[in-house]
C-alpha cells in the first residue's frame, strides 16, 4: 500500500485546492498549489541530501530515519544493508580462520600471479624462503637453477628436491600446481624424513640381497661340484656339510627377518604375562652350554625377585640373542656371566663375557640392521647381523632399553633394562631365595 501513502499528500493538496477554488478564489487555489509543490520539493530534497550523505560511507554510517512515505522504503534498504553486513562479517571470520589454519601448516604455500610474482604466502613459506612484501618475482627468493628452470617450464610433474639456506641439512620438495589460468600455487614440503626412510629401505633391500646371495652362491657352487666331479666320499661329506651350514644360515636369516618385520609391524605393547625370569635365564643358559660345548665357563648371578611382566617369547628371544653372541664372540676358555638384579628401581638382565670386545666407535651402530664389526667373523659363526636389532626392538616394546658396555680385547656387557612397572616384588612360588648369588658353575 505504499503507492496509496505516496499519493495521499498530492490528493489532499488537490482537494484543498479544489475547495479553495470553489469557496474562495482561483488565485488562492493556485497559490496554495504552488506552496504545496514547494513544500514537497523541499522535503524530497532534504531526504535526498540525507540519503546522499549516507551513501558516501554506507558501511560506517547508519541509514537515516526520514519518516513519512520514504520510511518503508528505507526500512527495506536497512534490512538489506544489515544482512549484507552480517554475511560480510561471517565471510571475513571464515577467511580469517582459513588464514590461521593455513599459517599453521608445516608446508610452505605461495600463490603466484600470471607473471610468477608472489601474491600471497603463509608463515611457513615466509620463513622457508624469506619472502618479504608481495608482488615481487618468485625467483628473487628462490634462486636455485633447478627450481628456476622448473618454474619456467610447463611440466610440473617432476618437482625438484632441494636444500634451503634457511633449514641447513634438510631437503624440500618444491611442487607447483596450476590453480587457474592466471594463478599457480607453490607447495614447499620437508622431505628429509621421507628421503631418509627411502634410503633406509634401499639399503635394507641391498643388504638382504647381499646376505642371501652369499649362501646361495655357496650352495649352488658346491652342489654343482658334487654333481660334476667324481669325489671321494670324505670330500663329498665335507661339501654337503658346507651346503647344510649355508642353508641353515639362510634359514636363520629368513627367521630373523620375519621376527623383525612382525616386531616392527605391531605397534601395540606386547601382552604382559608373569614370567619367571630366572627360570628363563637357566633354560637359555642350558642352550648356550650346548652351543659352547665345554669351551666356556658359564655362571649365573641371580639376585632380583624372579618374576616380571613381559611377553615371554620376546624376552626369551632377547636373552638368547645376547647369550649366543657371548658364546660366539668369546674365545675358548672365555667366561660368561648372566646376571639378574635390581639397579635403582629397574630390572637389569646382563650378559657379561670376557670375549673379543668392541671398539667404542662401533657401539652406537651395533643395533642397526646388518651392522657388524667384523663381517667375516659374524658370518663364520653363523650370524645374521640382525640379532641386536631384534633385541633393541623387543626392549623398546617393553618400555625398556638395551645398554651396551664394552672394552676392546677385554669383553662386553649387554644389559636388558626392564622398567619398574614390569617388575613384580613377590617371589615365584617355585623359586628359591631370590637374592642368592649362585656359585660359578662350570659349563
Ligand atoms: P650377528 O649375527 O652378526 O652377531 P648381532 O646383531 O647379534 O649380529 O650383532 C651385531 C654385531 O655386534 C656383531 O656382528 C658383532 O660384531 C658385535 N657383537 C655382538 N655381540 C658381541 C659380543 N658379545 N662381543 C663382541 N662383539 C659382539
Amino acid at each position: 500500500m505504499i503507492w496509496l501513502r505516496a499519493l495521499a499528500p498530492t490528493a489532499i493538496a488537490l482537494i484543498i485546492a479544489a475547495l479553495l477554488a470553489g469557496l474562495v478564489s482561483d488565485t488562492m487555489a493556485a497559490r496554495w498549489l504552488a506552496l504545496a509543490l514547494v513544500i514537497q520539493a523541499v522535503m524530497v530534497t532534504l531526504v535526498m541530501a540525507r540519503l546522499h550523505f549516507w551513501a558516501a560511507l554506507p558501511r560506517q554510517r547508519e541509514l537515516p530515519q526520514v519518516g513519512g512515505v520514504w520510511q518503508p522504503l528505507l526500512d527495506r534498504l536497512a534490512r538489506f544493508v544489515k544482512t549484507d553486513r552480517e554475511s560480510r562479517e561471517q565471510l571475513a571470520a571464515e577467511l580469517e580462520q582459513l588464514h590461521r589454519a593455513v599459517d599453521r601448516l608445516p608446508d610452505g604455500l605461495i600463490v603466484l600471479d600470471r607473471y610468477d610474482h608472489v601474491q600471497w604466502c603463509n608463515n611457513a613459506a615466509l620463513e622457508l624462503h624469506g619472502i618479504v612484501g608481495s608482488g615481487r618475482p618468485l625467483h628473487h627468493f628462490i634462486r636455485q637453477p633447478e627450481f628456476v628452470s622448473y618454474l619456467d617450464g610447463s611440466d610440473y610433474s617432476r618437482p625438484p628436491v632441494l636444500p634451503l639456506a634457511s633449514r641447513p641439512g634438510r631437503l624440500f620438495e618444491l611442487r607447483l600446481h596450476r590453480s587457474d589460468d592466471n594463478h599457480k600455487l607453490l607447495i614447499s614440503r620437508d622431505l628429509t624424513e621421507q628421503a631418509r626412510l627411502d634410503a633406509m629401505r634401499r639399503d635394507f633391500v641391498a643388504n638382504v640381497s647381499h646376505e642371501i646371495r652369499t649362501p646361495v652362491t655357496a650352495i649352488g657352487g658346491f652342489a654343482e661340484t658334487l654333481l660334476d666331479l667324481p669325489l671321494e666320499p670324505a670330500q663329498q661329506r665335507e661339501y654337503l656339510g658346507i651346503i647344510l651350514k649355508q642353508s641353515q644360515t639362510m634359514q636363520r636369516l629368513v627367521e630373523d627377518l620375519l621376527t623383525l618385520a612382525s616386531l616392527e609391524s605391531s605397534t601395540a605393547p606386547p601382552e604382559a604375562e608373569r614370567v619367571d625370569v630366572t627360570a628363563m635365564i637357566r633354560a637359555v643358559g642350558a642352550e648356550a652350554k650346548a652351543l659352547s660345548n665345554g669351551r666356556h665357563t658359564l655362571t649365573y648371578r641371580l639376585e632380583a625377585p624372579p618374576l616380571a611382566l613381559a611377553a615371554p617369547v620376546e624376552l626369551e628371544s632377547a636373552i638368547r640373542n645376547l647369550v649366543i653372541n657371548a658364546v660366539r664372540y668369546s674365545p675358548n676358555q672365555g667366561r660368561i656371566e648372566i646376571g639378574w638384579r635390581i639397579v635403582g628401581n629397574e630390572g637389569c638382565l646382563s650378559v657379561m663375557d670376557s670375549g673379543i670386545g668392541i671398539a667404542p666407535e662401533h657401539l652406537p651402530r651395533l643395533t642397526e640392521r646388518f651392522y657388524r664389526v667384523d663381517r667375516g667373523r659374524s658370518r663364520d659363526s653363523g650370524g645374521t647381523g640382525l640379532g641386536l636389532a631384534i633385541v633393541k626392538h623387543i626392549m623398546q616394546r617393553h618400555g625398556g632399553q638395551l645398554r651396551i658396555e664394552s672394552s676392546l680385547g677385554k669383553g662386553s656387557t649387554f644389559t636388558l633394562v626392564l622398567p619398574a612397572n614390569r617388575l613384580i616384588a613377590e617371589p615365584a612360588p617355585t623359586a628359591q631365595s631370590p637374592a642368592v648369588t649362585e656359585p660359578a658353575a662350570g659349563s
